[in-house]
């Protein structure tokens, strides 16, 4: 029996992560393609940190992240935060605690902004693809190996499967995003000068 080690699940993931199907396409050493597409990982990560809209491969991890890739031929079965929305062909992340509604679903193809879209969104489980990424610890590699270490490992082509859109956002939910950042830079303000007067106060 197996626990995936990057979510503390309980299911048995073994059969599904078998090292011999994982390290198949050959050519290099498991530690070289860790530190490969670990960096790929990465640096799709920290451009989706400057980048205005998500590229589509950084999508993808997440929607590899999210959803695993066992529907399209794949080894990775979904997260267990996956959630199915009540609204049929949804899906949110029960690990947000943001519950179940239009902006919280994670679409992983269509026309419609979704959660995944945004250049910056974090996962609970850090998760590639994701703003608040952290690499897999060195015993998430030994075998069963956990979510995390097979999508930081995946092949470029099995991720290529993944359809995905990079729809556009709309005007609505630009006016949201705009107001959610006046409202964090007033509360920095605000959080700065309450600082400031204790700071003063001590040196009184
Ligand atoms: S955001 Fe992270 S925790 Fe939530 S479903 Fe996706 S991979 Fe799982």
């Amino acid at each position: 029996m197996g626990e995936c080690k990057s979510c503390g699940n309980n299911k048995n993931i073994e059969s599904e992560f078998k090292s011999e199907k994982i390290n198949k396409d050959g050519g290099f050493s498991i530690k070289k393609k860790f530190g490969m597409v670990q960096s790929f990982a990465m640096s799709l990560t920290s451009r989706g940190l400057t980048n205005k809209k998500i590229n589509r491969a950084n999508k993808q991890l997440r929607v590899l992240s999210c959803f695993g890739n066992q529907h399209v031929g794949g080894e990775l079965p979904p997260c267990e935060h996956l959630e199915n929305s009540e609204t049929d062909g949804k899906y949110f992340c029960g690990g947000c605690g943001c519950g179940d509604r239009q902006g919280t679903w994670l679409m992983s193809d269509g026309g419609e902004y979704s959660k995944l879209d945004y250049p910056k969104l974090s996962c609970p489980l850090n998760m590639p693809g994701f703003t608040n990424y952290k690499m897999s610890e060195s015993d998430e590699a030994t075998d069963p190996v956990s979510r995390k270490y097979y999508a930081e490992n995946v092949n470029y082509k099995e991720l290529e499967k993944l359809p995905v859109t990079t729809p556009e956002m709309t005007e609505e939910q630009k006016e949201s995003m705009e107001r959610a950042r006046q409202t964090m830079m007033l509360q920095r303000q605000q959080e700065m000068m309450k600082k400031k007067e204790e700071l003063s106060k001590q040196d009184s």
